[in-house]
């Protein structure tokens, strides 16, 4: 037994299992042993004793000598922890008192794993597990890792033609396929119209700024790791650019502004990259270059929180129109310990932690305040989505900052004459398309609604002769903006089904000889459910209102 520590979502522990072979197959046998321990309620018992001791009591195992020169080095005295009066292990507890306290439990996988982390050392075997207070929180657990891998969005990425990343472009970089490409644009067009529609208004700006921009802001110091390094042009250097906002303030920058203009609203949907190591990246939602929905508010000081509030309320709207229902936030501010990661003073850091503290009250949604969490030119509201799986992800930020508009000496004439300081709201409501769209794919298990659908509705003819009435409802279709194609493949009509079931196209309309005759279609919506014959105007009008509800 080398070692093993309590995790997140459970346990592991890892073994050098000599000349055996441990396997899953094993599995069922050693919780059947798990169980007898149970049973038997052993006290667990902790002892403290001397080093001289504790190197007799492990003398055969070199990882617990191994430990003990660790523990020796730090000064420290090693404890023990029996159970029962058999088995003992080096540990630094906590434990249970006995192993009757032990809920339910269960072993999950088996992997090989270096001997503290490290190639160089000996390939262990580490046992996976989790353990839960109750029965029915382990069936939860275990459903979820169930889904999880039936979501999983690589996966599902790969069986429905959505994205690619490939070796010869770099890792965690995107390649939307068409039908990712129209998902996307339909939030995107989704988004815009809703920023609009609050006042917001549309900016672009380009992937590269002089590297003087990214001093000058503090990226260049506080963000360096994350940005990756400069380009020389024409003697000078430039930056592949992490963030959008020295962008946007320049744009505010450029000419004298007045309270009457303000607030004013810049929004993008801006690509920006920054480092992550390679071991970190994770399909869509971990990746290097990503299309940040950005938006940089510029408002007066008396302002601001109606703005933190109008930001909520917009973000809680974006995320319901995609069936998210369930919200956790966070509250990220500095850590009072470290000031020096963080720009600017103890009284602007105030002010805006009060904004966004007011704000969530106002609203009502319960916050935990996270120490240590905020960025460093200010603090910020997290929120992540639950999924229908019951996961959370990343979501909305919300970040108040005074310090830009200091740095950069951003101004406007208030209604005395003078000049004051705008305060700069820096927020996405998606997080980036890139997460976003991964989020989806797991929470609706790839069987986007019909407003998102790449295809949201496959016409399939019965035999040949009929597909020319097929083509003809695709061309209706089409014409009245929903997305169809005929499958006209010499399949038999329950293999095209299954295909455009396993594709998740939410309707199929089947034509033969009597919806030619009468001049139908025989409709089944995804899920099995068969709707039968109907004209097609019933049907256009169908499938057009359920865009329009975005259901
Ligand atoms: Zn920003």
């Amino acid at each position: 037994m080398a070692m093993g520590p309590a995790i997140e979502e459970g346990f592991y522990f890892d073994f050098d299992p000599g000349k055996h072979k441990i396997s899953e197959a094993d599995f069922p046998k050693i919780e059947r042993e798990m169980e007898k321990i149970i049973k038997a309620n052993l006290p667990i018992r902790r002892q403290e004793i001397s080093l001289v001791q504790a190197r007799k009591l492990f003398k055969d195992n070199p990882y617990k000598q191994e430990w003990l020169d660790e523990i020796e080095a730090k000064g420290e005295k090693p404890t023990v922890y029996w159970t029962g009066d058999e088995f003992v292990d080096l540990c630094a507890g906590p434990h249970v008192k006995s192993t009757g306290e032990i809920g339910p439990f269960k072993l999950l996988s088996i992997a090989g794993a270096y001997w503290r982390g490290d190639e160089k050392n000996k390939m262990l075997t580490r046992i996976y597990g989790t353990c839960f207070p109750t029965k029915k929180e382990l069936d939860h657990y275990l459903w979820q890792l169930e889904e999880a891998k039936k979501r999983d969005h690589r996966r599902l990425g790969k069986e429905l033609d959505l994205f690619t990343i490939s070796e010869e472009v770099g890792p965690g970089l995107i390649l939307w396929h068409p039908r990712l490409s129209i998902i996307r644009n339909e939030i995107e067009n989704f988004w815009k119209k809703e920023h609009q529609k609050r006042g917001y208004q549309y900016v672009y700006s380009p992937h590269l700024g002089k590297k003087s921009l990214w001093e000058k802001s503090g990226h260049w110091q506080f963000y360096r790791d994350l940005m990756y390094s400069p380009m020389n042009i024409e003697g000078t250097e430039y930056l592949v650019k992490p963030m959008n906002c020295p962008f946007h303030l320049q744009i505010y920058k450029s000419k004298p502004r007045s309270y009457k203009e303000l607030p004013i609203r810049y929004c993008e949907l801006g690509t920006v990259y920054r480092y992550e190591p390679i071991g970190t990246l994770h399909g869509l939602t971990r990746v290097r270059g990503f299309t940040q929905d950005d938006a940089h508010i510029f408002c007066t000081p008396e302002q601001l929180e109606k703005e933190i509030l109008e930001v909520l309320n917009l973000a809680i709207f974006m995320l319901q129109s995609f069936d998210f229902n369930d919200f956790q936030v966070d509250l990220s501010v500095r850590d009072p310990k470290n000031k020096e990661k963080y720009l600017g003073s103890d009284r602007i850091w105030k002010k805006a932690e009060t904004a966004l503290e007011t704000a969530l009250r106002k609203k009502q949604l319960k916050y935990h305040r996270a120490e240590g969490e905020a960025v460093f030119y200010g603090p910020k509201i997290d929120i992540k989505l639950v999924d229908s799986a019951g996961r959370t992800w990343q979501g909305p930020t919300i970040q108040v900052d005074f310090n830009f508009p200091e740095k950069f000496n951003l101004e406007y004439t208030g209604p005395d004459g003078k000049t004051h300081r705008p305060v700069m709201i820096h927020r996405t409501v998606l997080g980036s398309m890139e997460r976003f769209v991964g989020t989806l794919i797991e929470h609706y298990a790839g069987a986007f609604p019909v407003w998102l659908s790449p295809i949201q509705t496959m016409v399939i003819p019965i035999a040949e002769k009929h597909n020319q009435y097929a083509q003809e409802i695709v061309k209706i279709l089409k014409e009245n903006n929903i997305r169809a194609e005929s499958d006209e493949r010499n399949e038999t009509t329950s293999a095209k089904i299954r295909d455009a079931e396993l594709q998740k196209i939410p309707y199929i309309l089947v034509v033969g000889d009597r919806e030619v005759r009468k001049k139908t279609v025989n409709v089944r919506a995804r899920g099995e459910k068969v709707l039968g014959e109907m004209s097609v105007k019933a049907f256009l009008k169908k499938v057009t209102s359920d865009i329009a509800k975005r259901e």
